[in-house]
């Protein structure tokens, strides 16, 4: 039955005032609470019945007609919403304000207290360890306006951008905060079905918000009320509307779901692009940061080398960093230096790396204590983290590091309330069902303790006078007990009722016996009940107050906790460091190229093993701003220029790098085209996908950017992709300037050495052993000869009559290829040449009498030779080579 088909007037007055309610909540699922459980209803009853595993009943809603309905009881709601918010529902709550209805009215008062979305949760179990990020995108002509916030934590984000290409530009913003939730106003959810993560399903869908909240001035003048300032002067946001539109929307938004006035610890913070090194969806995705692409898991990515944090904080702070790697020097240089200082002071690195071991989020339990959503559980989680500070502060007091100096600055040197909720709480009894009480311990509070007393001494007497009345009736299976309804009672079967005296009151009759209540049994109850009531009411005194003593140490409590976060982050990083023979880079202003001795690709020498780790040396600098790289398939191309970017990302976020020795420019971006695949979500084919991300490179690209390049051109006809990467290199050559690492199978490529400033080739050896290939994964100088790709086909499995067809295909393809003539294609002119230095893919290692020939030609001072001696070096040579 569809609630929208009944009249509101032929329902029950619970139903009616039920229907009311759903009104205003028809995008969410209303949880109604009746009594113990919360009920939903109509629709929301099929839906969640689905979802949720549970059994469809019904509910008589006036005139004899069923609404479906199914339930969840109270204590267990969290688990159920948890579950409906991670599959992509809004779940209201609506509560009984009181426990009986006021006088004259016939049903108790309810109202909705709070929406829990998937951007809004902030209780622990159904939020993610990572930053859970609630976005709003405010879209008009070429501007976009974007605020993120994450309530948990108190960050709050807003930007704008100038874009002609709004479609790329919401994904590249997307792939950076892996958004929980998006609200959007009508002209940017115009974009939903472009927008290829939102397509895929990877991020949730934009959900259009009132057109109202995103009006400049009504956004201002609302975070304005939020934050408690006339004005938004001091945050500098003033000339930016887009940004304010859209972080006005999302405080209405927040203000709405929370049903309650923003916690004052709302960080709002313009994020200033110029510091950070950006990073498209392409490049974080190819590059696999946070995630593999291919099964979008952990493992395999980068982060996964790099977190070794203790913490949920830890862990944020650290993803924030890869998220946004910085370009400013100081910052990177803090980090370094204290990294430094627990590479060299390792013991200091156990030590405290332990003592974070076993601290909880308390970050997230400040935000907590912000919104006054906290239990004595996550009280005593916050006090057992905030205790054990002033141990970690000594530790760090004789650190030199300017960051850890900070750090230090940040953390208490005494904890008293931690001290105090210590003492307090009792960790055996702080759980979920804390209404009941038990959580102060014994010997904390002295009524407390006589209430408790007086409960156990009324039990020992109940059961005393449960003796002393079988004893007098002699009714042998009498016994005392208690409900709820009729409170305590003395019970009797049918057959002794003969024997009960007359000091017995009548209670209550059963199918086979009597209850009744005598004097004694009275005042007993009564001692007991109050002794009860009133220990539950001190506990729940004291629970408040210590919210309250908690609510106003948030900001401190935050700022404990992002030094924490730093902290974490920064073991994280040393220990990395340590453990896998990470060196320090030097990177900074000064520095103009990237040189990088013994690199080794971070996750790969994970994986393989770093004994079975071939490190490779790279140079980028204004002799060699390309390098052009060739080999046969699977000798480490990709591996090799991922390496290169890696390494360079790495020392953006202030970590040290897998090598021997590196100097890192600071760069802007690094841009990556990547493998070939269609990309569905995009509904575009592997080679539109192609040229719309070299297309990005070449608009986007400065000379300070890397641009790893693995292949272009490959999607298409041989001679067309030849022409289209010949003239991208071109391109980036000539008119950009990037740092630029090339992969190809295009030999022909390998010419613009020798006609274009500044390009380099390179080879990536290979060895052949018994007919079969041996792959060395070393970078030479030179080219290779051709890619073997036949070779490869066969050690995969293709079956040998089609390899050796492939093999014949190719010779004649060879022979009667024209293009090789590489000189027609230069139209522009000659360029210097440059010294090629060839090479035989297929090398081997270098023998004695080679290297004997070396040695010799270095020996020899061509300033000092005269002409004649030239010469006869030379015959010598030949004829030494020739036999
Ligand atoms: P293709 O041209 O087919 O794309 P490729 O030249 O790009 O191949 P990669 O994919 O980079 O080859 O490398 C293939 C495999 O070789 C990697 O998965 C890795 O296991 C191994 N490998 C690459 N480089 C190294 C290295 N330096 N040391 C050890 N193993 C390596």
């Amino acid at each position: 039955m569809k609630r929208k088909e009944l009249d509101i007037k032929s329902l029950s007055p619970m139903m009616q005032r039920y229907y009311e309610t759903k009104e205003q909540y028809e995008d969410a699922i209303l949880m109604y609470r009746l009594g113990d459980f919360y009920e939903m209803f109509f629709e929301d009853a099929e839906t969640a019945s689905r979802v949720l595993e549970l059994t469809l009943t019904g509910r008589d809603c006036g005139s004899g007609r069923r609404a479906p309905m199914c339930g969840v009881p109270y204590h267990a709601v969290d688990g159920y919403i948890a579950r409906l918010v991670s599959k992509g529902y809004k779940v209201a709550i609506c509560e009984q304000l009181s426990n009986e209805p006021e006088p004259g009215k016939s049903i108790v008062e309810r109202a909705v207290v709070r929406v829990i979305t998937a951007g809004t949760v902030i209780d622990d179990g159904m939020v993610k360890a990572e930053n859970n990020y609630l976005v709003s995108i405010y879209s008009a002509d070429n501007m976009i306006g974007y605020a993120w916030a994450d309530i948990t934590t108190g960050e709050f984000n807003l930007y704008e951008q100038k874009t002609d290409d709004p479609v790329n530009a919401l994904e590249n913003f997307f792939a950076a905060v892996s958004p929980s939730e998006i609200i959007a106003n009508d002209a940017a959810c115009r974009y939903n079905d472009q927008i290829p993560s939102i397509r895929s399903g990877k991020y949730p869908k934009m959900t259009a918000y009132y057109d109202w909240a995103f009006k400049y001035k009504n956004a201002y003048d609302s975070l304005a009320h939020a934050l408690r300032v006339s004005t938004l002067d001091a945050f500098e946001v003033t000339d930016k509307k887009c940004a304010v539109s859209a972080a006005g929307a999302l405080n209405e938004y927040l203000h709405e779901t929370q049903k309650r006035a923003l916690p004052q610890f709302l960080k709002l913070a313009y994020f200033h692009d110029e510091n950070y090194m950006m990073l498209d969806a392409t490049a974080r995705r190819n590059l696999e940061l946070v995630e593999t692409s291919r099964d979008r898991k952990k493992n395999g990515s980068l982060l996964w080398v790099i977190d070794k944090t203790e913490t949920g904080m830890g862990l944020r702070k650290l993803r924030q960093w890869l998220d946004y790697p910085s370009l400013e020097e100081k910052v990177l240089k803090d980090r370094l230096d204290a990294l430094s200082f627990f590479t060299e002071h390792p013991d200091d690195l156990a030590l405290i790396k332990s003592t974070l071991s076993e601290m909880w989020d308390m970050e997230r339990l400040a935000g907590r204590c912000g919104y006054g959503n906290i239990n004595p559980s996550d009280m005593l989680q916050l006090a057992k983290t905030w205790i054990l500070c002033p141990d970690i502060k000594k530790k760090l007091m004789g650190a030199e590091a300017p960051l850890l100096k900070k750090i230090c600055q940040m953390l208490p040197s005494k904890t008293p309330l931690a001290e105090e909720l210590l003492k307090a709480l009792n960790p055996e009894h702080c759980g979920a069902e804390y209404k009941h009480g038990g959580f102060i311990k014994d010997g904390y509070d002295k009524e407390l303790d006589e209430c408790r007393k007086a409960k156990e001494t009324s039990g020992d007497l109940l059961r005393s006078l449960e003796a002393t009345e079988k004893e007098l009736t002699g009714i042998k299976n009498l016994h005392i007990a208690y409900n709820k309804v009729f409170g305590y009672y003395i019970e009797v079967s049918k057959s002794n009722i003969g024997l009960v005296p007359f000091r017995y009151h009548r209670k209550q009759t059963l199918v086979n016996g009597e209850r009744y209540i005598t004097e004694e049994l009275k005042t007993l109850e009564e001692r007991l009940l109050h002794a009860e009531e009133r220990a539950l009411e001190i506990e729940m005194e004291l629970f408040e107050k210590f919210k309250e003593l908690l609510a106003a140490c948030v900001t401190e409590m935050l700022k404990t906790a992002n030094g924490l976060a730093i902290l974490d982050a920064i073991l994280s990083l040393a220990s990395v460091a340590l453990e896998n023979n990470y060196v320090r880079p030097t990177i900074g202003k000064a520095v103009k190229h990237i040189m990088i001795e013994n690199g080794r690709h971070p996750v790969v020498e994970k994986i393989v093993g770093q004994r079975n780790y071939i490190p490779n040396d790279a140079l980028l600098n204004e002799e060699c701003k390309t390098m052009i790289i060739t080999g046969p398939n699977m000798a480490g191309k990709s591996t090799y220029m991922r390496q290169v970017a890696l390494i360079t990302l790495l020392a953006h976020i202030g970590s040290y790098v897998p090598a021997t020795k590196a100097e890192i420019a600071l760069t802007d971006r690094i841009f990556t085209r990547i493998g070939a695949s269609d990309d569905l979500a995009y509904s575009q084919s592997t080679f539109m996908v192609e040229m719309v991300e070299v297309a990005t490179i070449l608009h986007n690209a400065t000379k300070n950017s890397l641009l790893i390049l693995d292949e272009i051109g490959r999607g298409t006809s041989t001679y067309d992709g030849l022409g289209i990467a010949w003239s991208v290199m071109e391109y980036i050559a000539k008119k950009i300037g990037s740092m630029t690492l090339f992969a190809t199978h295009y030999h022909e490529l390998t010419d613009l050495e020798s006609r274009l400033p500044g390009v380099k080739n390179y080879r990536i050896l290979a060895n052949e052993i018994e007919g079969k290939v041996v792959f060395l994964h070393k970078i030479a100088r030179g080219e290779a000869s051709k890619s073997f790709g036949a070779e490869v086909a066969s050690l995969a499995g293709v079956p040998d009559p089609v390899v050796k067809r492939a093999k014949g295909i190719t010779k004649i393809l060879e022979e009667t290829s024209k293009y090789r003539d590489t000189n027609q294609i230069m139209v522009q002119g000659e360029v210097d040449s440059k010294d090629v230095v060839q090479g035989d893919l297929f090398e081997n290692v270098p023998d004695e009498k080679y290297l004997k020939l070396e040695e010799e030609l270095k020996s020899i001072d061509m300033n000092s030779i005269t002409p004649m001696q030239a010469f006869s070096i030379l015959s010598d040579l030949v004829s030494r080579v020739k036999e």
